[in-house]
């Protein structure tokens, strides 16, 4: 069978633990066999970040800036423990952190949905997206514990030497607490434009809860950004035939209960933080949850939501046998490979990515699976696969998908 052409490079990014076995299997198994493709791989495994002085995190970032499209392994983000565990010179920052602050990207989380498994949700019938602001709020805040009475007020002096400003917070009688919080237009802008070019990408309505009704002027400021970036962006809305809701985030928490979803949940720090992993229990595994990056100006980098799956790592290297979910890595790598064939207009690659999907879809849907997704299922399987003959399964089903179109 002759390979299908991907006319533009992709962002390989490796990285640790059992993800690093099963990536090796994904490539080796389900995408160069088929594909010709330049792939630019960079060797994210910690050891080599250690090696290079996590030059080569920076390397991969700026390589997705240059060909707009990156795959990558989860990987380690080193504790004290791991600084040990792989005589480590330091404790390196987190090489998602590094890429996200580089590409300035929102990242949105979107379950991966099969029919027998029902979300815990009744209503839920098709993927909730959940957009996280990753800026600011309580995150980047200042603190003070105030024990005695005294007067807190928030002050802004202008750089430009105009007079400052100057609010009360509150008179404290007594012992009390006290946080300042600040985010920036720059920033919110950058995600409601990520937001935007997310929704567009995908077709899904899009939208946005905060809290404008009690914060007049924090939430309001989010609240107005997205209006007029939306504002910006009608016409393609119209086009794509999606719409965008703004509601206030406690409606948006009840309306989200009832709706049947194929929606982007777009939302401020401390809501994303916390309804992020609401959702994604409500969906089961985290071994079906993927994740995106999408930078304002039109980047993308794709990944499992899940870490690098540890323990079983550890139960691998002793040689024992392991079940370990590659559905979210296998659909990093679709999610790559289809994004680069839209932005080529390649759609035979587009199209391989979703039969690739689609193979992976099927196992699950006949009972295949691994041992994570057995107490999900409805009918629950009597056996499940070890990480490899998963793997192998969908190969098999993949091969026969390309066989039977090559035929028509
Ligand atoms: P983890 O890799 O998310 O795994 C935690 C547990 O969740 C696993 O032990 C397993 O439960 C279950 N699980 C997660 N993914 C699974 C899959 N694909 N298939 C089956 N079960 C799965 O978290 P961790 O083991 O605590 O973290 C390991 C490392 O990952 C850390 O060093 C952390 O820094 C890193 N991390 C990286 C990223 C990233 O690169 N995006 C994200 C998060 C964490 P059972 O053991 O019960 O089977
Ligand atoms: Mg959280």
């Amino acid at each position: 069978m002759a390979k299908i052409k991907v006319t533009n490079p992709i962002v390989e990014m490796d990285g640790d633990e059992m993800t690093r076995i099963i990536w090796a299997m994904i490539k080796e198994k389900l995408v160069t066999p088929y594909l010709d493709i330049d792939l630019k791989y960079y060797d994210l495994g910690v050891k080599h970040r250690d090696d290079t002085d996590d030059k080569v995190t920076t390397d991969a970032a700026n390589a997705i800036k240059e060909y707009s499209v990156g795959v990558k392994c989860a990987t380690i983000t080193p504790d004290e423990d791991r600084v040990k565990e792989y005589s480590l010179k330091q404790a390196w920052k987190s090489p998602n952190g590094t890429i996200r602050s580089i590409l300035d990207g929102t990242v949105f989380r979107k379950p991966i949905t099969v029919k027998n498994i029902k979300p815990a949700v009744r209503s839920w019938k098709k993927p909730i997206i959940v957009g996280r602001h990753a800026y600011g709020d309580i995150y980047k805040s200042a603190e003070i514990v105030v024990t005695e009475p005294g007067k807190a007020e928030m002050i802004f002096t202008p750089a430009s030497g105009k007079p400052e400003t100057k609010v009360l917070v509150h008179e404290f009688k007594g012992p009390g607490v006290l946080m300042g919080i600040h985010n920036t237009e720059k920033s919110i802008t950058s995600f409601a434009r990520a937001c935007i070019n997310y929704a567009l990408s995908e077709k899904c309505d899009l939208w946005f809860g905060a809290k404008d009704t009690i914060s007049k002027k924090y939430d309001a400021r989010f609240k107005a950004i997205f209006a007029d970036e939306i504002a910006k962006h009608k016409a393609e809305f119209e086009a794509a035939g999606i719409s965008y809701r703004y509601l206030l985030i406690d409606d948006a928490v009840a309306q989200i209960m009832k709706h049947e979803g194929g929606v982007l949940w777009a939302m401020k720090n401390y809501d994303g933080d916390v309804f992020s992993d609401m959702v994604a229990a409500g969906f089961g595994s985290l071994g079906m949850m993927t994740s995106v990056l999408v930078s304002p100006d039109g980047k993308f980098e794709f990944e499992a939501a899940h870490g690098t799956v540890k323990r079983h790592y550890y139960r691998h290297i002793k040689g024992e046998e392991t079940s370990t979910n590659s559905v979210a890595s296998i659909f990093a790598w679709t999610g790559a490979i289809a994004k680069r064939g839209e932005l080529d207009k390649t759609p035979e690659v587009v199209e391989f990515a979703h039969m690739l999907e689609a193979s992976v879809l099927e196992c699950i849907e006949n009972g295949i699976v691994t041992k994570d997704l057995v107490p999900l299922m409805d009918p629950q399987p009597k056996a499940y696969k070890n990480t490899a003959d998963f793997i192998d399964s969908v190969a098999e089903k993949l091969a026969k998908k390309l066989q039977t179109a090559l035929k028509k």
